[in-house]
């Protein structure tokens, strides 16, 4: 039975509630009933919500002052039953908002209250007057654009609902935080409101610290995809092998099928792969990259597939894999060869039944993602050797597209190097007067083991070394030239460059033009050479084969055998 409490709403006295406030000064305590309580400025108080605020924003601050309000409301509920246990249930429930007033949070004026706890109703209608909360707007915040009582209603929720035994929320439909003329609440069950879910989710802590690495990967992931965006190259070139691979790319960019890129390293596959992606029906969506030589094996899975927490130590979250992430739109795994035999497993599910299952985890989620691989080493080698699973490989290569290297597309070389200059000369600042005819005469006949990542980086080098208002020279550009990377001779250099940019001591060829025409003219024969110089190494390293093999770049078993062949060492 529904009782309407409009006309007996008034107060029975404080004096339960106050006999339970005892001040401890000398054990720095105050306690009501068994609840340790602070005695707190406001000023203090609003400073802290200000910098909440501030910091994570008003839906998050909200949040978090609903759910402070919400312990406290808890807290009290038991405390009201506690101590009013023979009571009306009216003078049960309203011991509530007279603890609120007792703390000094709110005035509290009850305007309708109708109870029936047999059957689970509850309707009320409250007015809050000098709600602690509004000050703190006045005095900090400045005006809200919705009701500011926060704490405050968190607790009318909270203890609501613990009085009732059913999820009762109340919501501010006026408050004076927000420019309204009173503070009104009105509490009714849950499933009388409408968005009663979306206000269910301000109770529910959510960890920011879950979403901060997850826009710190989002902005990480999105600053590359702006720098490669910058830095994209695709489709500039004019040689007819690069159009061609252009051609495939745009078709498979319409269909929906894997693509499988195969080519040295740096002739630019994941610029294809993006490129792949942002033509196809699936631009929108999320474009992640991953290479897969670059990750652990024992932490591909999870990284790939996603984790559940406690699935392993250290997994102290769950979290989505990089699958989950590209959902909707397209992955692109360089180096897939390097997959663990467990992850080329998953693959193939992912590419067969579009699922996977988190490390960990036994549900199966769904995901519907573009699968571009990329591969510098023989899938099929990898089939052959045991290392890479044949169905998989099977599903990968259903279109196939070769990117050449630089070397077999040279004509591309001067538009190519045109676009690094230009993205060069922005990043650093600088205006250069572009390469100089000598320069790009020898990047014409350079072999480019590093393709267009080396070019990028001798572009880099050459933008970073010349002055404004100059050319850039071949000095500039190479320092050095390996000769043996050039097509034609060019004159001998002592020293080249190695990987790291360091100058070392030319290879031995560069002299081999005087002492093999020596030789040839001598007319001694090339086992006589190879016998002197086989002895001369194995003086060298003081008859060690191992060491003599290392001075003739050649491995100990071979050594061995010629030196059998010529005499030199005995057959035991
Ligand atoms: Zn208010």
């Amino acid at each position: 039975m529904v009782v309407s409490y409009k006309s007996k709403l008034k107060y029975k006295d404080y004096q339960d509630l106050t006999d339970q406030i005892r001040f401890l000064s000398l054990e720095g305590k105050i306690w009501l009933g068994e609840q340790r309580m602070l005695l707190m400025a406001v000023s203090a108080m609003a400073a802290f919500r200000r910098e909440m605020v501030n910091t994570m924003g008003v839906e998050r601050a909200k949040g978090f002052f609903l759910r402070l309000g919400y312990q406290s409301g808890l807290r009290d509920a038991e405390l009201a039953r506690k101590l009013r246990p023979h009571c009306d249930e009216i003078d049960i429930f309203l011991a509530g908002p007279q603890l609120h007033a007792l703390k000094g949070m709110v005035k509290v004026i009850p305007i309708q209250v109708d109870i029936d706890q047999e059957a689970g109703n509850f309707y009320a209608e409250i007015e809050w007057v000098d709600s602690f909360e509004v000050e703190i707007c006045q005095t900090e915040l400045g005006q809200m654009d919705e009701p500011a009582c926060w704490s405050l209603l968190g607790y009318a929720c909270a203890y609501t609902s613990s009085f009732m035994g059913r999820e009762i929320i109340f919501r501010e439909i006026s408050c004076r935080g927000c420019g309204d003329e009173k503070c009104v609440i009105v509490g009714k069950p849950a499933e009388q409101w409408e968005d009663a879910e979306e206000f269910a989710r301000y109770f529910k802590a959510d960890p920011i610290i879950e979403e901060l690495y997850d826009l710190q990967s989002q902005v990480s992931s999105l600053r590359s995809s702006l720098e490669k965006q910058q830095g994209q190259y695709y489709g500039i070139g004019q040689s007819a092998s690069y159009n061609k691979v252009c051609k495939m790319i745009d078709k498979a960019a319409l269909g929906k099928v894997s693509v499988l890129l195969l080519g040295e390293t740096g002739v630019g596959k994941e610029v294809v792969a993006r490129s792949v992606h942002l033509r196809s029906e699936r631009a929108d969506g999320p474009f992640i990259a991953v290479n897969c030589a670059a990750i652990p094996p024992d932490l591909i899975e999870p990284e790939l597939f996603g984790v559940e927490k406690g699935a392993f130590t250290g997994a102290n979250q769950s979290r989505p894999g990089r699958f989950e992430r590209a959902n909707g739109g397209t992955i692109f795994l360089d180096e897939v060869v390097e997959l663990t035999p467990r992850a080329q497993a998953s693959l193939l599910r992912v590419l067969q039944e579009g699922e996977l299952e988190r490390v960990g985890d036994n549900r199966t989620r769904s995901v519907n993602v573009r699968i571009i691989a990329a591969t510098n080493e023989s899938l099929a080698t990898a089939v052959e050797a045991g290392r890479f699973r044949a169905d998989l490989y099977y599903r990968l290569n259903v279109f196939p597209v070769k990117i050449p290297p630089l070397r077999e597309r040279l004509e591309d070389l001067p538009l190519l190097a045109e676009h690094f200059l230009r993205k060069f000369q922005t990043e650093y600042n600088k205006r250069t007067l572009g390469l100089s005819d000598k320069a790009l005469e020898l990047c014409l006949r350079y072999r480019w083991p590093g393709n267009i990542r080396e070019l990028e980086n001798v572009i880099e080098r050459g933008v970073i070394l010349t002055d404004n208002k100059e050319t850039i020279s071949q000095e500039a550009l190479f320092a050095v030239f390996p000769d043996s990377e050039f097509h034609q001779a060019s004159p001998q250099p002592s020293e080249v460059i190695d990987d790291d940019g360091q100058i070392v001591a030319g290879n031995t060829h560069s002299a081999s033009g005087h002492w093999a025409d020596g030789i040839l003219n001598s007319g001694i024969s090339l086992d006589e050479v190879e016998k002197t110089l086989m002895q001369r190494a194995m003086n060298e390293a003081n008859q060690n084969v191992s060491g003599a093999a290392r001075l003739l770049g050649l491995t100990r078993p071979a050594l061995a055998y010629r030196l059998k062949k010529s005499g030199l060492l005995s057959e035991s």
